[in-house]
């Protein structure tokens, strides 16, 4: 009997993508496994062998509504999605194959039950921080002991076993506000975790020491409950292919004509934009800075000609014509990183951009933006002392202002002063030992390698 994986990564692409990493991961792992990848609209990425296999799930109308952000889109579209995800597991089942882990995104913990009704073992892959999954397992404590929003209020921090005080806002910015629909998903599916069998985990234990043992010794959890397995298999990156894709991109050609690290990039992941005021000030600041960048700009909203042309100061795209390039399309970022002429990172912190920069060992500066990024901005900043400056700060709400001069200053702390120096070392410390984590011999390729026989010694005794 053949052994298939199932995995559903949910409908955020930043989580099919790692999801497929792994994937490929495990099936060099072992001859006979093949995974069957469940995907709620077009596969991006091709399948590099035919023992990956990727599902097309029915159409489902994703729910909408004026008042619904981000997150209340996503769980509402997974909620819709239970029916036809259960089908295709069933069918799956039916093809006398043997199936013995049902692995979900973080967004796709609803269907652990799914899995529970058909008998399949579940396991999430979590792909944002060691760090971020300790809080998001610690959400109940929290909310028992603080009450109605009251948490916003401890500008000390709120507790969290093991770690510094997490600040409030970075707190809050994943999970919303206590009556929001977000907040009581977050906490539903934050207890629907310890149903799992595993939690697979996006990092590497060199690089989350600290998080990854109080995981294991379950810390983070409510009393009562036992911690499921943890796996951390780090960092997961999804690089074949990407860097010999983009040799030719207008974006690399203009950095193959700069000097080795003398470029700043800026990128702000798949979602981030700036209102035209905001965009004005990052222009003056990266201006008074006086070095070359490569800035990946988005505004929010309108024609893209016409808001460039508004947002940026007058003259602005003139007199840096021979300083900087400015990009307002999707950037070729993992390229762009493997470059020789960049030499920092202005990045909006989502997970996979900060492990990326970490492969290449580009030092970084956080300006996180949105979902789990303030967190990820504390776990660089605060647990691993690896940031060079944080732009949108700790105590600053998504409304505030990042003035010219605080740009214009960062930078130049990133790209001449000790502090850049000194975060440019410990980042190529990272890169080092994320490298050997995924090689052969290292944490993270062990415990792939630990799944592996689970799952397949799991099937053997099934047949
Ligand atoms: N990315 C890219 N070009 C862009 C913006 C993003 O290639 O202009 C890629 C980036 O390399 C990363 C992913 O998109 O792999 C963004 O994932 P991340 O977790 O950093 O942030 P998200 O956009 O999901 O918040």
């Amino acid at each position: 009997m053949g052994v298939t994986i199932v995995m559903f990564p949910g409908p955020l692409e930043s989580h099919s993508v790692p999801m497929i990493e792994l994937s490929n991961r495990l099936l060099r792992h072992h001859a006979d496994l093949n995974i069957t990848i469940l995907l709620s609209r077009n596969a991006a990425t091709r399948p590099l062998t035919p023992r990956l296999s990727f599902i097309e799930l029915p159409y489902v109308e994703p729910s909408t509504g004026a008042q619904m952000n981000l997150a209340e889109t996503l769980i509402g579209h997974v909620d819709r999605l239970k029916p036809v995800v259960a089908d295709a597991l069933a069918s799956i089942l039916n093809t006398n194959v043997a199936v013995p882990a049902f692995v979900v995104g973080m967004f796709g913990t609803t269907m652990i039950d799914v899995a529970a009704d058909l008998g399949v073992p579940a396991y999430i892959f979590f792909t944002t921080s060691a760090t971020g999954l300790g809080v998001f397992l610690h959400l109940p404590v929290v909310d028992s002991k603080y009450k109605e929003d009251e948490w916003r209020a401890h500008m000390e921090g709120i507790d969290v076993a093991g770690l510094h005080m997490v600040p409030p806002l970075d707190f809050i910015s994943v999970l919303g506000y206590k009556q929001s629909p977000a907040y009581t998903w977050f906490l539903n599916s934050s207890r629907q975790y310890v149903k799992a069998q595993g939690i697979i985990v996006n990092s590497f234990n060199d690089l989350e020491t600290k998080a990854l043992e109080a995981l294991a010794q379950g810390a983070y959890l409510p009393a009562g409950h036992t911690m499921p397995s943890i796996y951390p298999v780090g960092p997961l990156l999804g690089l074949d292919g990407r860097q010999a894709e983009f040799a030719d991109h207008p974006c690399i050609k203009w950095l193959d004509g700069q000097p080795n690290s003398s470029i700043v990039f800026l990128c702000f992941g798949g979602m981030g934009t700036f209102s035209t005021e905001q965009a004005r000030e990052i222009a003056l600041g990266l201006e008074l800075s006086g070095h070359g960048f490569l800035w990946s700009l988005r505004v929010q909203s309108g024609s893209k000609e016409t808001d460039l042309q508004a947002a940026l100061p007058d003259g602005f795209l003139e007199r840096t014509k021979s300083l900087g390039l400015v990009w307002t399309e999707s950037a070729p970022q993992v390229s762009i990183l493997a470059h020789p002429a960049v030499g920092g990172f202005v990045t909006h912190c989502g997970w996979n951009s900060v492990l990326e920069t970490m492969w290449f060992g580009v030092p970084m500066v956080g300006w996180p933006l949105y979902a789990e990024q303030r967190l990820n901005a504390f776990v660089l900043a605060k647990e691993l002392g690896i940031l060079c400056g944080r732009l949108k700060k700790e105590e600053d709400d998504d409304e505030a202002l990042v003035e010219a001069k605080d740009v214009g200053e960062t930078v130049r702390r990133l790209m001449e002063e000790e502090e850049g120096r000194r975060a440019r070392e410990k980042t190529l410390r990272m890169k080092e030992l994320g490298r050997k984590a995924v090689e052969e011999g290292g944490s993270s390729y062990a415990n792939l390698a630990l799944l592996v026989n689970q799952w397949t010694c799991a099937s053997n005794s099934q047949s």
